[in-house]
């Protein structure tokens, strides 16, 4: 193995032996957590040692640095999730190479993104992106819609031709009432998904947690944990 692939393998194995022991002390099978590894800053040649080391799904935040790893990975079977901010002028990218779009906040990205999903002839699949920090109906500072929100953008998603909306996925908010209560925020984001589940029933996914925080997402009951720097290691800079 070269130094690299030794410390991913490393890293991985500590991921994966936390997942396993928040699942245990949440009672949960582990088959009922997917990790998401997130690649963002990262090269190619990383994301290439991850598939052989057994990650089936990676997730990007920005498209220009996201479309040329796609396209240089294409061949290795990765299902492939952007989670970041996304502009309208960047659905085309995205949608060439997205499985899913976790980051849909509003009505004018559904619009694009469908457009984009018809003309390609692919299904993409959608996360609504919930801002816990937003105040009534604005949108969080980093993204995100509103709680208030969530049933309107759903209805939304679910009625747009070449899109499926598959669930929720919220970042632990830095400021307002959730700021530092990480498990209280993942709470409330299950609370969220049992609601959207009641009108949309295949919207289960419940992507929350990263590196600091996945045992809490764990224990919230996250279907999805989104983990970059405790694979890869701390980013040279903020992504
Ligand atoms: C960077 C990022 C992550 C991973 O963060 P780490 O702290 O490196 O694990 C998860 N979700 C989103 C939306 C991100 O941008």
């Amino acid at each position: 193995m070269t130094d690299r692939k030794d410390e991913l393998a490393t890293n991985l194995a500590k991921v994966e032996r936390r997942i396993a022991d928040a699942c245990a002390a949440a009672g949960r099978a582990r088959e009922e957590v997917t990790l998401i590894v997130v690649t963002k800053t990262y090269p190619a040649s990383d994301v290439r040692i991850l598939a052989e080391l057994g990650v089936r799904h990676v997730a990007e935040n920005r498209d220009q640095d996201a479309a040329p790893k796609a396209a240089a990975c294409s061949d290795l079977p990765l299902t492939w999730h952007f989670v970041g901010q996304l502009q309208t002028n960047k659905v085309r990218s995205v949608a060439g190479y997205a499985d899913f779009v976790q980051s849909v906040d509003r009505s004018k990205l559904v619009t694009a993104l469908s457009r984009e999903a018809v003309r390609t002839g692919r299904e993409l699949g959608c996360l609504l992106q919930v801002a816990l920090d937003a105040g009534e109906s604005a949108r969080g500072e980093r993204g995100g819609v509103a709680p208030d929100g969530i049933g309107e953008l759903a209805g939304l998603v679910a009625g747009a031709p070449g899109l499926r909306l598959d669930g929720l996925m919220t970042v632990a908010p830095l400021t307002g009432e959730y700021a530092g209560r990480e498990r209280a925020a993942f709470e409330r984001l299950m609370v969220l998904s049992t609601d959207l589940r009641r009108s949309h029933r295949t919207a289960t996914m419940v992507s929350a947690g990263m590196s600091a925080d996945l045992e809490q997402a764990v224990a919230a009951g996250a279907t999805h944990v989104r983990v970059g720097s405790a694979v890869l290691g701390v980013r040279p800079r903020l992504g």
